[in-house]
């Protein structure tokens, strides 16, 4: 089974090149965000305590995450893959995932990592703010949450690194174009 991380700042694109991979290939895809959205939507009590720290554009502490992210992770494991969007984002994170992967004879296959300008970023997230209305798409917020990808979650590029899992992919302006890349990469595996 391909288990296929997709990594990069808020607003890199991880949902539309998960959701062109699960086209093309048919993998079940976890988006971290989506899931929490959905808790808050549903007014669970998982719901109640993640919605905090989303607006404040917080991370939502790891014991949590990695409680869904297997729970979500074992109803996937009959198809041909999936999608890691939105996680890991620590490096305790990427640790648990490894561990769960471990315990399933499983292993990551590859690290897509979406390198996007900050300028670029922000005009996407400010768009999509008007688009979708999300309560953490505010320049305040957003501002926040780059602050938390660059302290927390951009440290993880070393890690994939050494577990040789990283495969870059740089946005020069065409969307289409990077889908196709990273459609011939994982193609290749
Ligand atoms: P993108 O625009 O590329 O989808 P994003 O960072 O804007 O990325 P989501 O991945 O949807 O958006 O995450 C939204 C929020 O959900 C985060 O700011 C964080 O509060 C919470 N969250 C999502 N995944 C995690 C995670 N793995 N660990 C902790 N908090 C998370
Ligand atoms: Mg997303």
């Amino acid at each position: 089974m391909d288990n296929i991380v997709i990594f990069g700042a808020p607003g890199s694109g991880k949902g539309t090149y998960s959701t062109a991979l699960v086209k093309e290939f048919g993998y079940n895809h976890i988006s971290t965000g989506d899931v929490l959205r959905a808790e808050i939507k549903a007014g669970t009590k998982l719901g109640k305590i993640v919605k905090g720290y989303i607006d404040q554009g917080q991370l939502i502490p790891d014991e949590h995450m990695i409680d869904i992210l297997a729970g979500v992770y074992d109803s996937m494991l009959d198809g041909p893959g999936v999608i890691f969007d939105g996680f890991p984002r620590t490096i305790v994170q990427a640790k648990a995932l490894k561990d769960m992967l471990q315990e399933r004879g499983e292993k990551i296959t590859i690290t897509i990592n979406l390198n996007v300008s900050e300028d670029v970023l922000m005009e996407r997230l400010l768009r999509r703010a008007k688009i979708e209305g999300r309560a953490d798409d505010n320049e305040e917020t957003i501002k926040k949450r780059f602050k938390v990808y660059y302290n927390q979650t951009y440290p993880l590029i070393e890690w994939f690194k050494n577990e040789g899992v990283l495969s870059e992919f740089t946005f020069k302006g065409d969307t289409n174009l990077i889908i196709k890349e990273i459609i011939d990469k994982v193609a290749s595996l």
